[in-house]
Formats: C-alpha cells, structure tokens, sequence
C-alpha cells in the first residue's frame, strides 16, 4: 500500500472516477481505489453465497459433518485456502454414488429446483441408486461389497501379486459408474473362488507355524545343556518367522529343522555310546580298587602275622624265613598297585581320547553338512551340487543357445507313507523313486534331491514339451516298478512341474517356476505334469 492514509486515498479515487469519466459504481470505486493504493485487485468475496452452498451439504458421516463446519469457518474468515481444503476434504469423505446421485451436481449449476435437479440428476440422494437391469441391486449394495473386499484382502496375505490385481480389478467393476451386474458377478464368482484358495493358504500358513513351534518346543527339550544348537534352531525360526511367509519357505524351515534334529541325534547316540564306555570303565576302576583294599587288607594281616613272628622268634634262624616272607609280600603289593596304576592311566587315556573324538565328531558334522555334494540317502545331488550342477548347464546353454528344461518333483501322500509305514519305510520309498527316475533318465540328465521328498531333474537338450513327457514317461515306470515294503506293493505317485529356460533366466527363477506349476498339479488334484 502507497504512503497515503484513506481519506486521502478515497478523494483522490474520487477524482479520478471524474477524471476518467467513470460512472462512481461500487466495481469502479473499488478497482480505482485498489490502482491508486496499489492493492491487489481481488474479486470481491462470495460471502453469502458461499454460506448458503455449505449449509446445504450433507452430513452424512462424521467426516462429512467435519469439514462442512471446516468449510463453515473458512468462508467466515473469506478465506479461499481454507475454504478450497475444506471441499477437497468433504469429497474424500463422499462415497462415489453419492457424489453422482446427490444434489450437490444441482447446487453446482446453480439450479435450485427440486424438479430440474431430478431431471438431469434421475435418483435422488435419499433414494438408493438402482443398478441397471437390476432392480433392487443398488449402487450402495454394489459399493459395500466393494469395500467388504477391500477390508478383507490384507487378512489374505498380500504376496501374491496376481491376486492383489484381480482384487482391484472387480473393486473397479464394482464401483464403475456405468457398472455392468453381469459381468461384475461373472468377475465376483472367480474372485470368490480365488478367495477361498488364498483363505485355505492362510490357514494352512497358521497351521505349519504352529507346527513349527511344537518342533522348537520339543527340541528345546531335548537340548537344554547344550546351548549353542538351541542358539541356532531359535535363529532359524526367527528367520521364518519374517515376512514375506509362504507356504514354500516354512516349509523349507521345516526341512532344515528337521535336518538338524537328525544331526543332533546322531551326535546325541554317539555321546550315550560314550558316555557308556565311561562307565565301564568306571566300573573296572571301581573293582580294581575293592581288589587293592583287599589285598592290602591281606597285606596287613600277614604283616601283623609276621610281626607277632618277630616277636617270638629266639634266633636269626627263625627270623630268615618271615623276613623272606616279608619282602616277598611287600614285592607283591608293590607290583600289584604299580600295575593297577598303570591300568588307571591306560584308563585316563582312553577316556580323553574319547572326548576329543566327540568334539572332532560335532566338527565333522558341520563341516560336513556344509560341503558334501550328494544326499546321502538317495545318492542323488543335495541341493548345493544341485545349484553347481545348475549353473554349469546354464553355461553351456548360453554357449550353445540349446534348450534347457528342469523338473520340481514332489512325492504325493508322502506323510502318509511316514506315518502309517513309518521314518524307515519313507526312507526306503524316496531310494525306490530316485532308483526308478535314474533308470529312465538320460546319462545327460542329472537328478537332485531338492529336500524332503522334493526332486529336482535337469533334462539337457529338452524343450518343455519334451520335458512334460519325459516326466510323463517316469510316472508310468512307477506304476510298472512297485515300492515294495514286506509283502505290500505301494504305488508312489508325484506332482510335476516342468520349466523351460527363458534366455538369460537365473536359476533362481527357474526353480521358482517349476515349484510354481508343480504346486498348481497339487492344487489340480496331484499325480500329474504341469508346464510352467
Ligand atoms: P503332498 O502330496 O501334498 O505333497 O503331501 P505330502 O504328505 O507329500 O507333503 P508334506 O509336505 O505334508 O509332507 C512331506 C513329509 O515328508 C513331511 C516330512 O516328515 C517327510 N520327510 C521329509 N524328509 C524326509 C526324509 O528324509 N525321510 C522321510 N522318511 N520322510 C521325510
Ligand atoms: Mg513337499
Ligand atoms: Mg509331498
């Protein structure tokens, strides 16, 4: 504002409104004003208006009722800032149908009229929208299944990417303006299905954690002097218990767990054996003494014997012989505690050669667990010469640009075969299978023990159709070649998935992949190849 005070600045605006032959209407007087006193020229500020439009808003929701009052205050204050807040806020809290169906679209153009608002708008705002072609269905019904989907996906995990797009494509569908009922059930009903995959998934995840858990537990049990392994197993299901969980990696955890209870128990029967040794020895160390204190006992005896014979004696002729007796007895217990002496040290040595060993066998355990290539049960590779034999075939592929494609086998049923046949029988059962995919498998071909009752066969020189029929060709040989336990004759079946190398796909991927289309053959009803 320029240096002048009002009155001064009102005289000199009404001279120029003469000056300028400008009629001395409130506009000009207040355009000329603002020039001379160097002011913004802003329009004038709607306030009446403004009321008037906020006090007709609904207040439908708390939210709403909030930022009309907001908006209340900002047009009391004229201030545009707050009153533009104010109606982005309220139409956060506007449900879309309502935007559409109210008379807020009438208050807009101004049209005060219950009729003519009616008429460009057809339902009113108390009314519930009906669906076209759908009587009695309204938007309203349409928008809470809409949000009754929303609310419930995140309890649906949210790592499955496809499913996270399917939900926001029928929330589209249902809140489209012009929302067409039959598709959005046709859409509803494949979503429902999908619904309850992802729901049986999570109960499932529920239920293996708590699996799990009992696992700890009954570990913990077993190993409550030897902390370092509990320190480990409580790191490994610490690490399963972080997100992203899918059924496949606690499943994983539960494999190595299981792993490392077999470990353990093996070192455990060695330690028992041990610790047996120990005792015998305990116990020959125990003889050895009763049979030192006996024969001191003796010792003593003939000794007082010898001494009353000394006393008695008359002449050195009589006492020659119980002299000769004397030192012939004195020998005696000397040899004999010299070699029970050296019979306790042999002892002593024996039993720290045996602690060392168990040392050395925990050593070994680890050690051998992290470097050995093959499993040792099924002779196939384990899952590091698994992941060499890999990415050296990747190479070659890449050099050659021929194809490669890999399998994900999984046993079906297998638990069962462990729980009415028992550990044992499941043994047996997963060497039958890895003889029988040897059998039939190229020299090429290499198998591999993925974990658990999982396989995984890399097939050279195959593309994918090849690869399903080789696999094909495998579950027929099972039904040829029998598992035989005792008299039985089990058929093993399995699930497959099969995975052509994209170019430049990793190994990781491509497992991913196989696992994928095999757990898609388990979702279809099991015993069968699926192609990734
Ligand atoms: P599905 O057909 O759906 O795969 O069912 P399943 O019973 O085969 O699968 P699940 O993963 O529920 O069970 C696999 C079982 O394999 C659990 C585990 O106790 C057992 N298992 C894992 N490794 C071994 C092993 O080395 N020997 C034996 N005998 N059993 C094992
Ligand atoms: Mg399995
Ligand atoms: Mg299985």
């Amino acid at each position: 504002m320029v240096d002048k005070t009002v009155p001064e600045l009102a005289r000199e605006t009404l001279k120029q409104l003469i000056a300028r032959k400008m009629a001395p209407t409130p506009a000009n007087y207040r355009s000329v004003f603002n020039e001379i006193g160097r002011l913004p020229n802003d329009p004038p500020f709607p306030l009446e208006e403004l009321r008037k439009i906020a006090q007709s808003l609904p207040t439908r929701t708390p939210g709403q009722q909030k930022q009309r009052a907001l908006l209340e205050y900002a047009v009391s204050q004229m201030n545009w800032r707050g009153v533009q807040d104010a109606l982005v806020a309220y139409g956060a809290f506007t449900p879309r149908e309502s935007v559409e169906s109210s008379g807020f679209g009438g208050m807009h153009n101004g049209n005060g009229n219950g009729k003519a608002a009616a008429a460009t708008h057809p339902p009113r705002p108390e009314t519930p929208a009906a669906v076209p072609g759908a009587p009695g269905l309204t938007r309203e019904f349409l928008e809470q299944i809409a949000r009754l989907i929303e609310f419930t996906r995140p309890a649906l995990g949210n790592d499955d990417a496809r499913f996270a797009e399917q939900t926001a494509e029928v929330i589209q569908a249902l809140r489209a303006p012009d929302a067409d009922v039959m598709q959005a059930k046709k859409l509803l009903s494949t979503y429902t299905h999908r619904v309850s995959f992802a729901a049986e998934d999570q109960a499932e995840i529920r239920s293996t954690l708590l699996h799990l858990l009992q696992l700890i537990m009954e570990n913990i049990a077993e190993l409550s002097q030897d902390d370092s392994w509990l320190k480990g197993q409580i790191e490994a299901l610490m690490q399963a218990a972080t997100p992203p969980l899918t059924l496949r990696r606690l499943d994983d955890v539960e494999r190595r767990l299981r792993d490392v209870i077999l470990k353990q128990s093996e070192a455990k029967g060695r330690a028992l054996e041990a610790q047996e040794e120990m005792r015998q020895m305990l116990r020959v160390f125990i003889e050895r003494l009763a049979a030192m204190s006996h024969s001191t006992d003796s010792f003593g005896n003939e000794m007082e014997q010898n001494a009353g014979l000394i006393e008695q004696a008359k002449s050195l002729a009589e006492l020659t012989p119980v002299l000769k007796q004397v030192v012939s007895a004195t020998r005696a217990i000397a040899q004999q505690s010299l070699a029970a002496r050296d019979e306790l040290q042999g002892m002593r040595d024996r039993a720290q050669e045996t602690e060392a060993e168990l040392v050395k066998l925990h050593l070994e355990l680890d050690r051998v667990s992290a470097q050995v290539r093959h499993d040792p049960l099924t002779g196939a590779l384990n899952r590091k010469g698994l992941e060499e034999a890999l990415d050296r075939e990747l190479a070659v592929v890449r050099r050659k640009d021929a194809p490669l494609s890999l399998a994900m086998l999984d046993i079906d049923n297998f638990k069962r075969i462990n729980d009415e046949r028992g550990h044992d029988t499941g043994d047996q059962a997963l060497s039958h299978l890895a003889k029988v995919a040897r059998d039939c498998m190229r020299p090429q071909d290499t198998l591999a023990r993925f974990g658990g009752e999982e396989f995984v066969i890399l097939m050279p020189d195959t593309s994918l159709e090849s690869g399903i029929d080789a696999m094909m060709r495998l579950q027929r040989e099972l039904t040829k070649q029998f598992f035989l336990t005792g008299s039985d004759r089990l058929l093993i079946t399995f699930s497959a998935g099969v995975a052509q190398l994209e170019p430049d796909e990793d190994r990781a991927s491509a497992l991913k992949r196989a696992d994928k289309a095999m757990y898609m053959a388990k979702r279809a009803g099991k015993n069968r190849v699926l192609g990734a």
